[in-house]
């Protein structure tokens, strides 16, 4: 093992060679709060751009317990076995700030993938805002894909505003979904249905079977009454069974079908454009809100803030207006 810190160089020539060890370091700057870390994580992102953007990026979400982490085990061996290639499993996980410690991405969840040669599993970063958490997800990816990882999974949980993050960074997302009591279209916001390029449905196995069927054909139904997506592309919903690995085929054959169809038409180097234009903005606000709070002269007087907003001494707006208004003079000065 290394001693002594690598240098900026060193980082970049150890990820475009494919060492895992020193993409790992590298991705554990990114993920440093320390601003020393974080220059020089940026450092090596920018050298290892020119090198990044040739993968398939696959966002892969479901409510805990839809059997995430069963089947990326059961994609990613499947995949690695008919494209070859390398594959990196990423997650996007901002509930792990609370629980201390990130689950999605575990490689104790996918036990046959973690084994293979030809994959990179990282658990979700696991502190800081839901911004600041994609952010860094967003960052590693151009890090694999530098070191030559030409498929990229990132795996969120369909709850709240993840699966946005995530769809903002890769070029399909499926939905995972498991039939249930037969109203599952009812408790599935109508919002993730609209971003989704697939829906899947698990655990069609054993007598789940007709369940399955049942609930794709509803899902179906559903979807058409959606507008066309901008890709032009119809969202597919597949029945399959991550335990068994039935039909993880045909998932990937949509897959493929839908980039071939979405790189001859153009729509996605589009889409990449878009999501590299919104990272922009999504950087410049987390940049501006870290700055802002980090701020000691601000973090002096919030407290007060608070409690005068709380007290209904002032509104919420007015405390706002008069922190940002003293934050603002501060920076001229
Ligand atoms: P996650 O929380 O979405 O990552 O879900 P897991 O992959 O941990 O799976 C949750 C549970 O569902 C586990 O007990 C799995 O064994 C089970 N499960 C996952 N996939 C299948 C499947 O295809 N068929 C059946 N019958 N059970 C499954």
């Amino acid at each position: 093992f290394r001693r002594h810190e690598l240098s900026v160089g060193e980082m970049v020539e150890g990820i475009l060679k494919g060492d895992v060890t020193i993409l790992s370091q590298a991705v554990t700057l990114i993920e440093s709060v320390n601003p020393d870390h974080q220059a020089r994580a940026q450092e090596v992102i920018n050298k290892c751009l020119p090198y990044s953007g040739n993968s398939i990026r696959i966002g892969i979400s479901g409510v805990p317990g839809a059997g995430k982490s069963t089947s990326i085990d059961e994609f990613g061996m499947h995949v690695l076995k008919e494209k070859g290639g390398k594959l990196a499993v990423l997650a996007i996980d901002p509930s792990s700030e609370r629980t201390k410690g990130s689950i999605l991405g575990d490689k104790t969840r996918m036990e046959k993938l973690a084994q293979h040669p030809s994959s990179f599993i990282r658990p979700s970063p696991s502190a800081g805002s839901l911004g600041g958490v994609a952010r860094k997800t967003r960052e590693t990816i151009i890090l694999c894909e530098a070191a030559g990882f030409d498929k990229i999974f990132v795996e969120t949980v369909g709850v709240g505003q993840s699966e946005t993050a995530c769809h903002s960074m890769v070029d399909f997302f499926l939905l995972i979904q498991v039939a249930g009591t037969g109203d599952e279209l009812q408790g599935i916001k109508r919002g993730i249905m609209e971003i989704s390029d697939g829906i899947v449905i698990n655990k069609c196995d054993g007598d789940n079977v007709d369940r399955c069927q049942m609930a794709a054909t509803n899902f179906r139904n559903a979807l058409h009454f959606f507008p066309m997506p901008d890709s032009g592309w119809s969202p597919k919903v597949l029945c399959y069974s991550g335990f068994y690995g039935t039909g993880v085929k045909e998932i990937f054959d949509m897959i493929y079908e839908y980039i071939d169809f979405v790189k001859a038409n153009g729509y996605f180097a589009y889409r990449r454009n878009e999501q590299a234009k919104y990272w922009m903005y999504e950087s410049i606000n987390e940049h501006l809100r870290l700055n802002f709070y980090n701020n000691p002269a601000i973090q002096a007087q919030l407290g007060t803030a608070e409690t005068a907003v709380l007290a209904g001494q002032k509104t919420s707006f007015v405390a706002a207006q008069d922190l940002l208004d003293e934050y603002f003079s501060l920076l001229k000065k």
